[in-house]
């Protein structure tokens, strides 16, 4: 085993590589990264705005075993249809509090003081309440332009996620700039009265939510929206169960939140490899799992693992 490039492809889309220092890329080992516990899959529930309805929203997916990142907007809470500030910690023990910016605007087209008042007054606000460093994001509107990116970036915000569906399984190359597989019923009941179109979007999204389940690559589906779109007529809640009810207890997928997973990919591409592949270091906290020309091994962390 001479060679030390090594790709790793995750679906035709994205591609993270690993290399070390070899010239001879010709006899490459392929090495992929799994999700925590070896699983093969990843689902990210992404909810924003922190409204009285993620009390129910939260309860349910409690009652289902799920996990969901919720970014909210500090200076909305303690106003009227918001949640209080006094809840938030207990409220999402065991989630992810993320940033959504202080109140709410637009961030395309800001000034660089306004996007890091929004970003920073927001962050300081929501790590005071939950006593935890926040360091995620969700764009107000899903508005955001280069301006933007570069200014979160040197604020301590290590994702963000826009609005920009993409209907496929990927990992965000850039994690500031990270589209969602898909809004919470492919937008079905987005628009009042169009009960035709929400039939055919609840059934593009029960296909995409299907062939996820029955991928056999690397996949990763990531559901965003609000707990309030359940609250218009029709029977959103029982939608909302039915997907969790879908999802929820399978062994193949690992229920995350967008930092926990930026941390587990972050400690990924980490890992320090020898020559001949046959020792690897995990530098990180983390233990992470690859697969090795079709075998799963587990790195644990702060460890050199020889295969
Ligand atoms: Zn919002």
């Amino acid at each position: 085993m001479k060679n030390i490039i090594v790709f790793i492809f995750f679906l035709s889309t994205t591609s993270i590589v690993a290399q070390s220092n070899s010239a001879n890329p010709s006899s490459s080992i392929r090495i992929e990264m799994l999700f925590p516990e070896g699983k093969s899959k990843a689902i990210i529930l992404s909810f924003d705005d922190g409204t009285i309805s993620d009390r129910r929203l939260v309860q349910l997916m409690n009652d289902y075993a799920l996990k969901g990142t919720f970014h909210l907007n500090s200076n909305k809470l303690n106003t009227k249809g918001y949640l209080t500030k006094e809840e938030i910690k207990s409220l999402f023990s065991g989630h992810e509090v993320s940033v959504h910016s202080a109140n709410h605007p637009g961030l395309s087209g800001l000034s660089k003081i306004d996007i890091v008042n929004e970003v920073i007054e927001d962050r300081k606000e929501l790590e005071r309440l939950t006593g935890s460093k926040i360091r995620g994001m969700a764009y107000p509107f899903g508005s955001y332009d280069d301006l933007v990116v570069e200014t979160i970036s040197g604020l301590g915000i290590e994702y963000a996620r826009t609005v920009a569906d993409t209907y496929n399984f990927s990992i965000p190359k850039n994690f500031l700039v990270w589209h969602p597989s898909i809004h919470q019923f492919g937008k079905a009941f987005f628009k009042p009265n169009d009960t035709e179109n929400d039939k055919k979007e609840l059934i593009s999204f029960y296909n995409l939510v299907s062939d996820f389940l029955k991928a056999d690559t690397l996949a990763m589906l990531n559901v965003w929206g609000h707990s309030w779109e359940n609250n218009g007529e029709g029977n959103r809640w029982v939608e909302m169960e039915n997907f969790f009810k879908l999802v929820s207890k399978n062994k193949d997928v690992y229920y995350t939140t967008h930092i926990y997973l930026v941390d587990y990919i972050n400690a990924y591409k980490n890992l320090k490899f020898s020559v001949d592949k046959t020792m690897i270091k995990n530098h990180s906290a983390i233990d992470v799992y690859i697969k090795v020309e079709n075998t799963s091994y587990k790195i644990p962390a702060g460890s050199v693992f020889k295969i």
